[in-house]
């Protein structure tokens, strides 16, 4: 195991991620090194014993959900259909055949949309650039994250490769620098 910075011992560090990892397998699951890893890291007091809450400090970056502005084509859509009801009402109200033709057509348009709609929406929904940056961002994230040990002995978190060291709390600054 690699030496921590802090302490200058490796006695007691370990990979962020296989305690992470060891913490998120259900209690049946686990094998006996994983339950032996838990039990240095949070002591002996099990997952009723509240160390599930401790679990997030080790857990990984994710992306944050968000919400990509878009314009609707309902509502253009709706707009369209109204032009469409008064255009044949005004212009052919002295020609009922017509003026229910159009509406006809109209009716299959709409219909047409209604079917397709979902299709229609999803190419709609693209992926801002922001969101792709964040996507971008966080996998550089996770990818140092991967690379983190802790040593138990005085609960920081580092990277054998930059020689400094942060407190697990400042996890998310410590991957966001350097
Ligand atoms: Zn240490």
């Amino acid at each position: 195991m690699p030496v921590c910075p802090r302490c200058a011992s490796n006695t007691r560090t370990f990979k962020v991620s296989q305690v992470y990892i060891a913490g998120i397998t259900s209690a049946e699951n686990r094998s006996e090194a994983d339950r032996g890893l838990l039990e240095v890291v949070f002591g002996k007091a099990d997952e009723s014993g509240g160390w599930n809450d401790r679990l997030t400090a080790f857990a990984p970056p994710v992306v944050k959900p968000t919400t990509a502005p878009s314009f609707p084509p309902d509502f253009a859509v709706f707009l369209a259909a109204m032009c469409g009801l008064e255009f044949f009402s005004l212009r052919f109200l002295d020609d009922t055949r017509l003026a229910l033709y159009g509406y006809i057509l109209l009716g299959i348009a709409i219909l047409a949309y209604i079917l397709g709609r979902r299709k229609i929406l999803e190419r709609f929904r693209v992926p801002t650039r922001e969101a792709k940056e964040e996507a971008r961002r966080v996998a550089g994230h996770v990818l140092r994250w991967s690379r983190l040990y802790y040593c138990e002995r005085d609960g920081c978190v580092f990277d054998p490769a930059r020689g400094d060291w942060s407190t697990l709390e400042d996890l998310p600054t410590y991957l966001s620098a350097g």
